[in-house]
């Protein structure tokens, strides 16, 4: 029942806060670096790997995430980052995203002569100098593109992922898991917070990212209290596969201003706590406080549908209630090559299937610049979030999308 033309969606300025670098490159690219480096790939042809990594559905989250082990695997030196950092500004502008915040983990990539500086610098230097291209072309009434880096530990790591945690492992074996997952994300936090001090990256968000079940967000407290005191932004993945007290404690543990998916917020059954008697209540309760708190949720309407085999109708996902209970959310990839998705995409699909008026198209598509971990002063946020609304206005007018 969507009324939006495509030209429409692409025509508007757009945002996507929640983008894997690691699982958005071309995979054209993948396949170059790949047979440049010497890497094995089960396939080298685009069609071959569509059938046996990249999929349309997944078998489960375990299933999906087996693409970023080739993704990281030809991310393992500056130029290979730089370049996928680089067309990952370039995917997004040709179909109108103006902003844009790009999460990865730097310890999966962090090995002999490749360290955290490094890899942030390059990352950096990809998205800059994309982002300078592309704004020396653009007309005087059009918002800028900009963007944020955002930096995940992992909620689940083992010393298999790269060589960093292979050495990290052995250094601290006489720790349980739980402690060395704790011991990492502490470090990385740490080192993020002394590279911004130092330097003009534009780091500007801390995440944890990875397997939820089984690795609550409490291994974490240490290092997103360590975020909220030195004014770092922070995202949590929550509630993808786990329920409403994944996203509690996202909240009141790790002080998060956005959820990344939130899926389950209102799935009762997926409450386990039995401190909790009256689960309705506590759903509400939460769902009230997210709510009037503008904590945002990074919805991933394709990443969900191929990750939960429980989820077999979009109909039926919660973003519908999200709206309905009037939170604030954004429409994110979440993964451009893992999902074969796009941000225009993710708003026709959302248009689609939900009851989304002129006028609500309007409010989600300004929160994903509102809420933004934007880098610079507020004033300087507030000029941009302006110009982006005026822009938006603009073409609507020209679209006949009057609200
Ligand atoms: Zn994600």
């Amino acid at each position: 029942m969507s009324h939006f033309s495509d030209e429409f969606i692409k025509a508007i300025p757009k945002t996507d806060l929640h983008v894997h670098l690691d699982g958005s490159l071309r995979l054209s690219t993948l396949i170059e670096l790949a047979t440049l480096k010497g890497i094995d790939l089960p396939s080298f042809s685009e069609d071959g790997l569509r059938k046996v990594v990249f999929k349309d559905k997944y078998d489960s989250l375990n299933d999906y995430l087996k693409g970023f082990s080739y993704t990281t695997q030809i991310m393992n030196d500056a130029l290979s980052m730089e370049r996928v950092a680089y067309e990952l500004v370039y995917d997004n502008f040709n179909e109108g995203v103006r902003y844009i915040e790009v999460r990865f983990a730097p310890q999966l990539h962090i090995r002999k002569g490749f360290s955290f500086e490094e890899i942030m610098t390059s990352v950096d230097n990809g998205l800059r100098k994309a982002q300078n291209e592309i704004n020396s072309h653009l007309n005087s009434d059009e918002p800028n593109f900009s963007y944020g880096i955002i930096v995940c530990a992992m909620r689940f790591c083992n010393e298999y992922f790269s060589e960093y945690y292979r050495d990290f492992f052995e250094i601290h074996k006489y720790s349980t898991i739980e402690e060395k997952i704790k011991l990492a994300s502490l470090e990385l936090v740490k080192a993020t917070v002394q590279l911004r001090d130092k330097t003009d990256i534009k780091i500007v968000g801390f995440d944890i990212a990875g397997s939820e079940y089984g690795y609550p967000a409490s291994n974490h407290t240490d290092s997103y209290n360590f975020a909220h005191n030195n004014f770092i932004h922070k995202t949590v993945h929550a509630g993808e596969a786990y329920g409403p007290e994944s996203i509690f404690l996202a909240i009141t543990k790790c002080h998060a201003d956005r959820i990344g998916h939130g899926l389950f917020l209102f799935d009762e059954n997926k409450i386990y706590d039995e401190n909790i008697k009256d689960k309705q209540k506590y759903i509400r309760d939460l769902t009230n406080y997210i709510a009037d708190r503008r904590i945002t949720i990074e919805v991933c309407l394709t990443s969900n549908l191929q990750t939960t085999p429980e989820l077999t109708d979009i109909k039926q996902h919660s973003l519908g209630k999200m709206l309905q209970n009037n939170i604030s959310i954004s429409l994110c990839t979440d993964n451009r090559l893992v999902s074969d998705t796009t941000v225009c995409n993710e708003i026709k699909l959302a248009v689609a299937n939900f009851n989304i008026n002129n006028d609500m198209l309007r409010n989600i598509i300004v929160y994903g610049f509102k809420r933004s971990f934007y880098y610079g002063s507020y004033s300087e946020k507030r000029k941009y979030v302006r110009k982006c609304i005026d822009y938006y206005d603009k073409i609507s007018k020209l679209y006949n999308y009057n609200t």
